[in-house]
């Protein structure tokens, strides 16, 4: 296959044990990696003098920590004819959604890069909505810069109006909401346009009627996740196999399940606060500037905020229970 180009492009959409599929306007590639890739790309996280320094911190633990992830945009050398590639590079990420290693809380791993919104799966009822949970996801969606879509589920269990304190406050912070019924179909519409030809992490608990929400969205695909979710419950190291599922009108859905939540790790607790929306202009104005933990301090810009309900004492709960 000699008219194939050396070098080419693609985006990583699934990884198994050391293998890459990578898709192409060519088609899909099998890739692995190059040792020099590997070497390189692992550095401490946490502390920060090092990565200034891009000391390789140890190369002994490689393996468990995976330079490439899901979503990246990867340049490869075609190997055995055009059949494999080797990739040699990882192009630079937009975004990424990552976590501590598990074992090694140093270093980082990306589970996901270059999305372009976390879908927040909750159902209105059986379960019922864990709004200290969805604020927990919407810190981890404003640390990693990535849009968030909140999609609400089985709302023909639940009465018109119900929870629309809680929602409205949420679209008042510029939250997108979507209320969906696999049932009488609302809202189905309307997120099959939102995941249109975009990358799309979804996030929620086991029980929320994800399976039965994306069949709706197309025909399949609920299976499809499904299937890929069996699989990463099997097996120990869940984010090794992680897989991004197409979609028919373009773009890819990447389901998290049997994850733990994804944590904004990197996140200094000085810096929280900047990542609720009603709190950030708040944030420097306290009595003693940027070291108030809005707690306890006198004079405290956000507490006072709380007080004259500027900010919902519920999320400033959410807020309080995340420091600890
Ligand atoms: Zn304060």
């Amino acid at each position: 296959m000699s008219q194939l180009p050396r070098h080419a492009q693609g985006v990583v959409y699934k990884k198994s044990l050391g293998t890459y599929f990578v898709h192409t306007p060519d088609g899909s590639v099998t890739c692995s990696i190059s040792s020099r890739l590997r070497k390189e790309l692992i550095y401490p996280i946490a502390d920060r003098s090092s990565i200034i320094h891009h000391r390789v911190q140890e190369v002994r633990d490689i393996r468990q920590i995976d330079p490439v992830a899901i979503g990246d945009c990867v340049r490869f050398l075609y190997a055995d004819e055009g059949s494999t590639g080797v990739i040699t590079e990882v192009l630079p990420r937009r975004n990424k959604l990552a976590r501590s290693a598990a074992g090694k809380k140093e270093l980082e791993q990306v589970i996901a890069a270059n999305i372009d919104q976390i879908v927040m799966v909750f159902a209105a009822a059986r379960p019922e909505p864990k709004w200290n949970l969805l604020d927990r996801y919407l810190v981890t969606a404003e640390a990693a810069e990535i849009p968030a879509l909140i999609c609400l589920t089985k709302l023909d269990l639940i009465d018109d109006g119900a929870f629309e304190d809680e929602l409205s406050e949420y679209q008042a912070l510029g939250y997108r909401i979507i209320r969906t019924s696999i049932v009488d179909q609302r809202g189905i519409d309307d997120l099959r346009d939102s995941l249109r030809g975009k990358t799309s992490v979804l996030i929620g608990k086991s029980g929320v009627g994800k399976t039965s929400l994306l069949n709706a969205v197309q025909p399949g695909l609920g299976l499809r996740v499904g299937e890929v979710s069996q699989r990463l419950n099997k097996g120990k190291h869940t984010t090794t196999q992680l897989e991004m599922i197409g979609l028919d009108t373009g773009g890819g859905i990447i389901d998290t399940p049997g994850m733990r939540e994804f944590e904004a790790w990197q996140l200094d607790d000085g810096d929280l606060a900047l990542m609720f929306p009603e709190m950030r202009s708040l944030v420097g104005s306290c009595r003693f500037g940027l070291d108030c933990t809005h707690t306890r301090e006198p004079g405290c810009a956000i507490v006072q905020a709380v007080a004259q309900g500027r900010v919902s004492e519920r999320r400033y709960h959410s807020y309080v229970r995340m420091l600890e």
